[in-house]
């Protein structure tokens, strides 16, 4: 594991990455064996050497914290993981929402400037806490990448609809007009013409009767017929205007999160849980997932690698070993930050 960098916000060199200052400084016990102790010729606090990653104060192997990360996004509840691993539910259920937060983090340091060219976007209906209470996730899938850059989990408004195009325009290059296409809900139209300085926009239709799909209507909304021809003619992935890509995406979603299992029991209790699970996944679906449509010779993409946010398919110990010192140390244990103890004073 890497050299940690000072945690102590009082100290001089608090975050200036690998420092000389730090110096190993004995050994503490877990459950799971001796750790390294670091500490600061600075400031002369002692850490341990996971401070600042998810395995912070963890008392079982860190293979283990990785393993419950795995399986929760392969789709096994909480319970599940909890009978399969004889660890705690609750156990399971903090280390879930620490390795959320992990990987929160890690897409929003990887994240950069996509060019997007054909976007999908599509909703989600589940529940929370009763199946009184739906609520909508909202996804947004870069077509030719794979890459999904942003997700929303709340009503079916306009506002978190904007919300969405709003997240994704953040980061996309300029020179590219857009070529946006959805099903027919009302406020797709208005939230991308607010969001997106140019774009197409087309919407599918279908028509379901007894499950089955009776008629598909092609809508172009904003743009002329020959733009829509020009961007068909472009684009590597569709022939017609469809929403495939995204409806694809959406059962990957609904497959790795057993709260959207269909007909289950397991539905989120609060909305929280349900977006925590979210993150994870989409952390995971677009830098540690190869994917198998961006298969080039021997190896296998992830989605972030086609637009150029990473160079490598990452894996769970990277995400949980990325440092957030700087950021949020305190959002997860904000009573522990920095262990009491002193060293010695040299004489
Ligand atoms: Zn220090």
């Amino acid at each position: 594991m890497k050299k940690p960098i000072c945690p102590n916000k009082e100290c001089p060199c608090h975050g200036k990455g690998e420092s000389e200052n730090i110096v190993p400084h004995g050994f503490y016990n877990t459950k799971a064996g001796k750790r390294r102790r670091f500490g600061c010729l600075v400031c002369r606090k002692t850490f341990w050497s996971t401070i600042g990653t998810a395995y912070y104060r963890l008392q079982h192997p860190r293979s283990t914290f990785d393993e419950v990360a795995a399986l929760s996004v392969d789709g096994v509840n909480k319970s599940a993981i909890s009978r399969v691993k004889s660890i705690a539910w609750n156990t399971v259920h903090r280390w879930l929402e620490r390795a959320a937060t992990s990987c929160q983090i890690f897409t929003s340091s990887n994240t950069g400037v996509i060019d997007l060219r054909e976007l999908q976007a599509d909703e989600i209906r589940t529940f929370v806490g009763s199946k009184k209470t739906p609520v909508w996730i909202f996804a947004a899938l870069d077509v030719w990448s794979r890459y999904w850059p942003a997700t929303v989990v709340g009503k079916r408004s306009f506002k978190n609809t904007q919300e969405l195009f709003r997240n994704v325009s953040l980061d996309v290059n300029p020179q590219y007009v857009p070529f946006i296409v959805t099903d027919g809900f009302d406020f797709y139209e208005n939230a991308a013409r607010n969001s997106f300085a140019k774009c197409l926009y087309a919407q599918v239709i279908k028509t379901r009767r007894k499950d089955r799909i009776v008629k598909v209507e092609r809508r172009m909304v904003i743009g002329s017929e020959f733009q829509f021809e020009q961007a068909l003619l472009e684009s590597e992935d569709s022939e017609t205007l469809n929403t495939s890509f995204i409806e694809r995406l959406n059962l990957t979603i609904r497959q790795a999160t057993a709260y959207l299992t269909r007909r289950t029991i397991c539905f989120a209790r609060c909305s929280d849980y349900l977006e925590n699970q979210l993150e994870m996944f989409r952390c995971y679906y677009n830098f540690l997932r190869p994917h198998r449509a961006l298969k080039f010779g021997n190896q296998i993409r992830t989605p972030a690698m086609q637009p150029g946010l990473s160079k490598r398919r990452f894996s769970f110990r990277d995400v949980f070993t990325f440092r957030f010192v700087l950021i949020i140390l305190v959002r997860i244990e904000s009573n522990l930050v920095i262990e009491k103890e002193s060293w010695p004073q040299a004489a």
